[in-house]
C-alpha cells in the first residue's frame, strides 16, 4: 500500500491531523491500535471520567440542596447503568469519527505500527503484516500511565486510570497516589460513589504547578470529606494481603490496609514504542520526540504531535498540534503561535487556570498586579450554595496586559476560555473591566478580578494601592 500522508495513533491530535490533512486534499492513512478511535481521551480518559463526574456532581448536589430546606432520599446507585452511560458516550463518539473518517475518504486500519524506514511503516493487523509506504507521516502515539515497578502491578487491586474508570466495584477504603489532576478527578467520582478516600502526594502541594490561592478551596473542602490528604509524603511500600493493599508510608504515617489503591503519578511519552529509530526519528531520553514549531522531527518528512512531543498531556494541544502538521504537510505557513494552554483539573470544585502563574512569574522575576475577587461575594455562587471560589487575574505593572489568569469554583473549566481569549487577543484588564458581563453569572467574577486591579469594584471594597 502507498499514501501521501500517513497518521500513526487515532486520539484526539491522530484523528483531528488525518481529517485535517484529508480536508486539505491529501491522501491519508490512520493507523490505530485499538479496535476503535478516540485513543485514551476518548474511551479511558477525558470523557468516560466526564460522565462519571457528572453523576458525581448530580450526587453531591443533591445533598448539598439540603441546605436550601430540599431533601432527598439516599441515592440508590446501579453501577451496571452508569458503566452502560459510559459506554454508550463513547461508544457514540467513536462511531461519530468512524463515520467522519469514511465521509473524508481517510482509511482506517486497525494494528500496531512500526517504522521501518523513514518512508515505510510496518502494520501489524489480525490478518498478518502489511508494510505501506508513505511520503509523510505524523505519529501521535500519546502516552501510558507511569508505572512503579516495586509495586504488586499484577494485583487487580491495583488500578490506574483506566481500571479506575472501569468502575468494577466501589471500595470501602480507597487509597490515590498523586495528587494530580487524574487522582483528583477519580477522587472526586469514587468519593460521591461512597468509598472512603485518601490521598498521598509526593510534594507539599496536590496539582503542583497550579497557585497555592487558586488550589486551596479545593484542599480545604477534601480535608474535610476525605479520610486523609498526606503532602510531602512517598508510599514506600505496598504488600498484597488477602483482605486487602497494605500500604507502607513515609515518615510518622502508620500503616494501612486498603481496598483497592489507584496510582496516578503521571504519564510517560510512547515515543519508543513505534520503532521511529529505525526512521533516523531522534527520541529523547524520557521517551519524547523532539519537533520545531511546525511539528516536524529531525526527519524532513516526519511530524509529530500531541502527548509524545512533550508536556502538558492534553487532548486539546493535541488537536492545535495535529492541525498545524497537516496544514504543513498541504503547504500551508502553519506553526505554533498559541500563547497558552489552559488546564482544569474537572474535580469539586473545579480549578481551571491559564497563562503566567503567580509561581512563574516570582521565578522569572516578572513584576505584576493581581486582582483576585473572592466568590463569596458573588451573588451567583452564593445563590447556588457555594461561596469557596477565586477567580484572579495577573497584569503586566506597565501596561495592564492580562498576562495570566485563574479561577477556582463551580464550572471554573467553562469561565477560563474568556481568560485564554482575553490573553490571545492581547486585552488589558480594562478591556475586561469594561466589558460588560450577565448579572448576576460565575462569568462575571473575571471582569470582578480585573475591577479589583482597577481599584473601579463597587460589590467590594477597592484594594488599597500599593
Ligand atoms: P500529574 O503529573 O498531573 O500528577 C501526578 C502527581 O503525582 C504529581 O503531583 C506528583 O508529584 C505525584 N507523584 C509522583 N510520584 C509519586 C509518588 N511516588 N508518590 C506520591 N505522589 C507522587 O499526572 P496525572 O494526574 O497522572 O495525569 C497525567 C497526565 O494526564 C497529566 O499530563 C494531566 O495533565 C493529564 N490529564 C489531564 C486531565 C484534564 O485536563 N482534566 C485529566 C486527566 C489527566
Amino acid at each position: 500500500m502507498k499514501t501521501q500522508v500517513l497518521v500513526l495513533g487515532g486520539g484526539p491530535g491522530g484523528y483531528s491531523a488525518a481529517f485535517r490533512a484529508a480536508d486539505l486534499g491529501q491522501e491519508v492513512i490512520l493507523v490505530e491500535r485499538y479496535p476503535v478511535l478516540g485513543g485514551v481521551c476518548l474511551n479511558v480518559g477525558c470523557i468516560p471520567s466526564k460522565t462519571l463526574l457528572h453523576a458525581a456532581q448530580i450526587i453531591n448536589e443533591a445533598q448539598e440542596i439540603s441546605s436550601h430546606g430540599i431533601s432527598f432520599s439516599d441515592p440508590k446507585i446501579d453501577l451496571k447503568k452508569l458503566k452502560k452511560t459510559k459506554e454508550k458516550v463513547s461508544k457514540q463518539l467513536n462511531t461519530g469519527l468512524a463515520g467522519l473518517a469514511q465521509q473524508r475518504k481517510v482509511k482506517v486500519i486497525h494494528g500496531t505500527g512500526n517504522f521501518t524506514s523513514a518512508t515505510t511503516i510496518a502494520i501489524t493487523t489480525d490478518q498478518g503484516v502489511e508494510e505501506i509506504e508513505f511520503a509523510q507521516a505524523i505519529i501521535a502515539v500519546g502516552s501510558q500511565a507511569v508505572k512503579i515497578p516495586s509495586f504488586p502491578n499484577d494485583d487487580p487491586r491495583l488500578m490506574d486510570s483506566t481500571d479506575a474508570l472501569e468502575l468494577a466495584d466501589v471500595p470501602k477504603k480507597l487509597l490515590i497516589i498523586g495528587g494530580g489532576i487524574i487522582g483528583l478527578e477519580m477522587a472526586t467520582v469514587y468519593n460521591a460513589l461512597g468509598s472512603e478516600i485518601s490521598i498521598v502526594e509526593m510534594q507539599n502541594q496536590i496539582i503542583t504547578g497550579c497557585d497555592k490561592d487558586l488550589v486551596r478551596p479545593l484542599m480545604q473542602k477534601i480535608k474535610q470529606q476525605y479520610s486523609k490528604v498526606l503532602l510531602s509524603t512517598a508510599v514506600e511500600n505496598i504488600e498484597a494481603l488477602d483482605e486487602g493493599l497494605k500500604v507502607s508510608f513515609s515518615g510518622e504515617n502508620a500503616d494501612e490496609i486498603f481496598n483497592k489503591v489507584l496510582v496516578a503519578v503521571g504519564r510517560r511519552p510512547n515515543g519508543h514504542l513505534c520503532a521511529a529509530d529505525q526512521a533516523g526519528i531522534k527520541i529523547d531520553e524520557r521517551g519524547f520526540i523532539p519537533v520545531n514549531s511546525q511539528q516536524q522531527t529531525n526527519v524532513a518528512n516526519i511530524y509529530a504531535i500531541g502527548d509524545v512531543v512533550g508536556n502538558p498531556m492534553l487532548a486539546h494541544k493535541a488537536v492545535h498540534e495535529g492541525k498545524i502538521a497537516a496544514e504543513v504537510i498541504a503547504g500551508h505557513k502553519s506553526q505554533w503561535q498559541a500563547l497558552t494552554i489552559p488546564s482544569v483539573a474537572y474535580t469539586d470544585p473545579e480549578v481551571a487556570w491559564m497563562g503566567l502563574t503567580e509561581i512563574e512569574a516570582k521565578a522569572q522575576g516578572i513584576e505584576y498586579d493581581k486582582g483576585a475577587f473572592p466568590w463569596a461575594a458573588s451573588g451567583r455562587s452564593l445563590s447556588i450554595g457555594r461561596k469557596e471560589g477565586i477567580t484572579k487575574i495577573l497584569s503586566e505593572k506597565e501596561t495592564g496586559k492580562i498576562l495570566g489568569a485563574g479561577m477556582t469554583g463551580t464550572n471554573a473549566g467553562e469561565l477560563v476560555a474568556e481568560a485564554v481569549l482575553a490573553l490571545e487577543m492581547g486585552a488589558c484588564v480594562d478591556d475586561i473591566a469594561l466589558t460588560v458581563h450577565a448579572h448576576p453569572t460565575l462569568a462575571e467574577t473575571f471582569a470582578f478580578a480585573a475591577e479589583m486591579i482597577e481599584g473601579s469594584i463597587t460589590d467590594l471594597m477597592p484594594p488599597k494601592k500599593r
